[in-house]
Formats: structure tokens, sequence, C-alpha cells
């Protein structure tokens, strides 16, 4: 008896985390006119999104960001990347590069769209400080260029705690607080969990859905199997852990974000 139970229950639980999936895909594109303050038709909405995605490191943005990129992708939204280093720390920053550029053509960002920046400066280590002002002038810079209206980057917390994730976060803070973006841009962060929730992504995920969040993407088995190809490409990476992270880390599923606010605009500082 209590096995049928087990078999029940786990079913019940499949079947609900199905419905809330099919649910999530009707919702985002109303998150997405939400976030961007868009009250326009739902097509004209996503294929407008402008999105700029701003990593640290080559394998950022399939490790962290890939349900986002791939959700954004299918909606025809323009997807660039802005990578804030070669990912140098082992010196293999040349072949990074190019495991960057092919992970990106997995997730459908073409070439053209990959900014990759090699500044002294900026080095590839948790343990140098990256310059809040050498940082904020490349990526407003960037902005300006190429006339964004979504930037997506990391928390303060930096999922992993990587202190060139953190430094981008406190870049795009200062952005924010001193009302140096565009007015029609919006500012993204991807919200970091805790260890448990982080890997087990079979619990996790309604628990995502049902936690309030400004933005939520999600992929299915398809997605994830973009995201997991993505992840092979950064074949200078692909140690041991890396294939527990797969299979088991919830942002190879899913991302949420939440809003980072914007002060004035065109702030003075003395
Ligand atoms: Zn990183």
């Amino acid at each position: 008896m209590s096995v049928y139970l087990a078999v029940f229950i786990v079913l019940s639980y499949l079947i609900w985390i199905k419905c809330l999936y099919y649910r999530h895909r009707r919702t985002l594109v109303k998150s997405l006119k939400h976030v961007m303050k868009v009250s326009s038709s739902r097509d004209t909405a996503c294929a407008d999104v402008r999105a700029l995605v701003v990593t640290a490191h080559p394998d950022d943005e399939c490790m962290f960001f890939a349900p986002t990129v791939i959700r954004l992708v299918q909606l025809n939204a323009s997807v660039h990347l802005l990578c804030l280093s070669e990912g140098n720390y082992y010196k293999q920053g040349a072949q990074r590069k190019q495991e960057l550029l092919n992970s990106c053509a997995v997730l459908g960002i073409p070439e053209s769209r990959i900014t990759i920046i090699d500044h002294k400066k900026l080095p590839d280590d948790p343990k140098a400080e990256w310059s809040v002002s050498l940082v904020s002038s490349i990526i407003v810079k960037h902005l300006r260029v190429h006339s964004f209206n979504m930037v997506l980057t990391f928390d303060g917390r930096g999922v992993s705690g990587h202190g060139n994730h953190t430094a981008l976060h406190k870049a795009v803070s200062h952005l924010a607080s001193t009302g140096q973006v565009p007015n029609d841009c919006c500012l993204l962060s991807l919200v970091t969990v805790g260890l448990l929730r982080k890997y087990t992504t079979f619990l996790e995920l309604p628990l995502s859905w049902l936690l309030p969040s400004c933005l939520c993407c999600v992929i299915g088995s398809q997605g994830y199997r973009q995201a997991k190809d993505a992840m092979f490409c950064h074949r200078s990476q692909l140690l041991w852990f890396r294939y527990l992270y797969i299979a088991f880390s919830r942002y190879m599923f899913i991302n949420t974000f939440q809003i980072i606010p914007q002060g004035p605009k065109n702030l003075k500082i003395y």
C-alpha cells in the first residue's frame, strides 16, 4: 500500500511541475513586458528586447545564465554578451576565448554580438579587486553604443561568491544609483540561492516559481540539452565536479532575477 502511495505522490508531483512549467511559458512574456514597462503587442515586446548579459569569465554565460539566454533567443530577442575577462587564471585565455565563442553559438548568440574584454587591471582572479569605476565605464560605454534596453548580471553574492562576479554587480549598481543608465533600460540581477537549493533542482523548481521574483526563465528538456552542450564547449573547465554541476545545479534549468533599483538620472557627484 505504501509503495502505491509513494508512486502516487511522485506522479502527482511530476504532473504539478509540468503544469507549473507550461504556466510559466505563458507568463514569461508578461513578466518581460512588466520589467521593461512595455504595453505593446506580444510579438513587438519580445522582438524589441535588446538584452546585454554581463559576465566575468568564459563559461559564466552557460553555467549561470543559460536558461535566460535560451528563452530570450527563443522569443526572438536580440541577446548580446559582454565578458569582462578572457578567463586567464591558468594562462588558458586564448583557448577559453574560443570555447566561449563555441558555447555562445550553441546558445544562439552569434560572434558579432560577443565582446570579450582583455584588460590587465581586470584579471581572472577571485582575490583581485576590480575597480568599480573601470568596470562601470566599460559597461556604460557598451550600453550607449548598442542602445540596450535590458542588462542582466550577477547579484551581490555572485552565485558562487567569486569576487569578479560581485564586482560586476557593484559596477552596475553604481551606474544605477548615479543615474547613468539610459531611461528605457532595465537592470536585472541573477538571484543567488543557498547551497541546498542550488543543488536540489528537482525540489527547487516549484519553489523558484512560487517565490516572488521579477523575471523567471525556465527551460524544458530540449533547452537543458542545449545548455549542457554549451557547457561541454568549455573543455578546459570540464573537471569531475562540473559533471555534478551539470546534472544537479538549478542554474542549468532556471534563472530568477530581481530589479536593480535606479536613482535619479544624470546625478552629479562632487
Ligand atoms: Zn565566473
